[in-house]
């Protein structure tokens, strides 16, 4: 591979910091960012990637300082403003933990604020690795070109999630019982702050689709004739409501 191609390659490297992001800042990376300019991409000092934290856009930075286990790279230049997804949580049971990765990954990916693992009565997994999670996010959104990073919540019960948290958001509830009936996603209703709140594998219970149905906000929704995998649904209920309300 010639310089030149390493160069127009690095171009499209993004890296999520922590740290503030301004002309002139230098910014230390750590062991793993290191590792994958130095070992993975095989770029040197001097070449150019781009930094985003979720709150100062996207900047142009040059490393000028590369090993194994730190890197250091100084900002040149805001390339975009910062921007946010709309207002848009997503609840779920979580799966096992390929298939948890794949529906938070998911959601970076489509756009939403915040991800909120809630436990049900059927939840075939009754543990989350937080950081694991906030990570597959990261690495979601640094590929996809977006510029914030979805919070993920802790573990929450259902009714803690609804009582807690919830609020006065709206509730768009993915019933699998109603898969079939006319209840299809609604494409005009006021549901700018709205939550997504897809089952485990098992569906939810009986006391759960009623204490659902009956929660004030709650918008009860069929996402079509067939019964989808959770990690389907998640997917079309984002893409379903992204077009209808949010930002495509
Ligand atoms: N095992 C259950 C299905 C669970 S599917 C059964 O056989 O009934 C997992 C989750 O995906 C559901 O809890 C629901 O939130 C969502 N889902 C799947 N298909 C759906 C559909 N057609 N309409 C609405 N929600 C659906």
């Amino acid at each position: 591979m010639q310089l030149n191609d390493i160069d127009k390659g690095s171009r499209r490297i993004r890296l999520f910091v922590e740290c503030g992001l301004r002309e002139g800042k230098l910014v230390e990376v750590g062991a793993d960012s290191a590792n994958y300019l130095f070992s993975v991409m095989r770029l040197a000092r001097g070449s150019v990637v781009h930094l985003f934290n979720g709150r100062d856009g996207e900047w142009s930075a040059e490393i000028s300082d590369l090993g194994k286990r730190r890197a250091v790279l100084a900002c040149i230049e805001n390339l975009r403003d910062q921007s946010y997804p709309p207002d848009l949580w997503l609840a779920f049971a979580p799966l096992r933990k390929t298939r948890t990765d794949f529906v938070v990954e998911k959601a970076a990916e489509l756009g939403v604020d915040r991800i909120v693992p809630v436990l049900c009565a059927h939840s075939n997994a009754r543990r989350i690795s937080r950081k694991r999670l906030r990570q597959r996010a990261v690495e979601a959104v640094e590929q996809c070109g977006g510029l914030h990073v979805p919070s993920v919540q802790d573990l929450a019960t259902l009714e803690d999630f609804l009582v807690g948290e919830l609020g006065d958001r709206k509730l768009v509830f993915c019933d699998e019982s109603m898969s079939g009936s006319d209840a299809g996603f609604p494409s005009d209703c006021e549901a700018e702050r709205c939550c997504i709140l897809v089952g485990p594998e098992g569906g939810f219970s009986d006391y759960e689709r009623r204490i659902l149905r009956e929660f004030p906000g709650s918008i009860p929704v069929s996402l079509g004739p067939r019964i989808l995998r959770a990690e389907t649904a998640t997917v079309v209920a984002i893409a379903l409501w992204q077009r209808f309300y949010g930002d495509w």
